[in-house]
């Protein structure tokens, strides 16, 4: 059993936590977090042990009634790897804690690349990343292109990829974010860093990228156009994407209109938290012109990244082949709808 452990409960934190305990060669060790906060309780409620991120504020649990196994240190001691799910910036911060312990250790793509060894995407460079003692698994957007860009590289080749990403501006917890009341081009400049951070991970594809938030917390939606070396049909790239176990082509018959049908169709399928681990192409979108194919795509940003977690742990920890690994993963938490 690969023993893991979480630093950081939040929005990517749990989902991981849950991934990882409903693997069949996985122990989930125990989760961290900063303050007894009704996360913290669901936690415990949920059967999992706790751990005070940081030493100093233990006492704040044993105040507040809500029981800890220990704190960060005790817990990088019990385990093969770490996943940090900390915020952006202080997965960076906690590298050199990790390295102290000498944990393996995850992280997220709010961090830079230069954080670990190498970034991860198990559809692009999941074999690439063996031997590395950190990973840094690519953001919810970034997985979503390399998720989508590999199979087109590999069939047609890619002679230039151009999307917007219409980001969400907030999760549905994060009252505070915005906007409320527009959608805002962020970054202003194009192209965005987006493109560059798919090359993290799938090197050598050109794509340009161009980003605007807008007032929905649901989903990310991306307007992709890819101009191909070799032109094939309509039809052959339905197909092609049909095929891969992390895109569901969303039947025009389904009549899914948007990110809320879409969120509401995991629920009546029982996903936990209504969670989206695949890409969600709509199948009438894909369109292709000449060399030109178009589509509209939409990622759950705090789902898609959680099976890719679960991988990156078994590259990290095991001589498991990406197929092997992803398949396992699929099959421990249903991916594929
Ligand atoms: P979040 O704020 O929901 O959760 C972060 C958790 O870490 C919180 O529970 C917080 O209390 C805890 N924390 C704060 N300081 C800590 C510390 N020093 N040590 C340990 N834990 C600490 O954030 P999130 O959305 O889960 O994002 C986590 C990472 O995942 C970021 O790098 C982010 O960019 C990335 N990510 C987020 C999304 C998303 O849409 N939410 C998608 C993909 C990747």
């Amino acid at each position: 059993m690969i023993r893991v452990g979480v630093n950081g409960y939040g929005t990517i934190g749990k989902r991981v936590a849950d991934a990882v305990a409903a693997q069949p060669d996985m122990e989930l060790v125990g989760v961290t977090k900063t303050k007894p906060n009704y996360e913290a309780e669901a936690a415990i409620r949920r059967g999992y042990d706790l751990y005070a991120a940081i030493a100093e504020r233990a006492g704040e649990f044993e105040t507040a009634g809500v029981g800890i196994a220990g704190t960060l240190p005790d817990l990088l001691e019990s385990v093969d790897v770490v996943v940090d799910c900390a915020p952006s910036g202080i997965g960076a911060q906690n590298r050199s804690v990790y390295a102290a312990h000498d944990t393996p250790a995850i992280f997220q793509g709010g961090e830079g690349a230069d954080v670990a060894d190498a970034s991860f995407n198990a559809r692009t460079n999941f074999e690439a990343s063996r031997g590395a003692d950190t990973l840094r698994v690519v953001s919810c957007n970034t997985t979503g292109l390399a998720r989508l860009l590999a199979p087109l590289e590999a069939a047609y080749g890619i002679e230039k990829a151009r999307v917007t990403l219409v980001r969400r501006g907030g999760d549905p917890s994060e009252t505070g974010r915005g906007p409320i009341n527009d959608v805002v081009p962020d970054p202003t400049t194009v192209p965005s860093h987006h493109g560059p951070d798919v090359n993290t991970v799938l090197s050598g594809v050109d794509v340009d990228t161009a980003a605007l938030k807008a007032p929905v917390t649901t989903m990310h939606t991306h307007s992709v156009n890819v101009t191909l070396r070799e032109p094939p049909t309509t039809e052959a790239v339905r197909d092609l994407l049909a095929d891969e176990s992390r895109i569901f082509t969303i039947p025009e018959a389904a009549g899914i209109d948007g990110a809320g049908k879409l969120k509401e169709y995991a629920m009546d399928r029982g996903r936990p938290r209504g969670d989206l681990w695949e890409n969600c192409v709509w199948e009438e979108s894909i369109n292709v012109s000449g060399r030109d194919l178009y589509l509209f795509e939409n990622v759950h940003q705090e789902a898609d990244v959680v099976p890719e977690n679960v991988d990156a742990i078994r590259a990290l920890t095991t001589d498991l082949s990406a197929a092997e690994s992803v398949e396992r993963t699929n099959e421990a938490l249903g991916v594929g709808l």
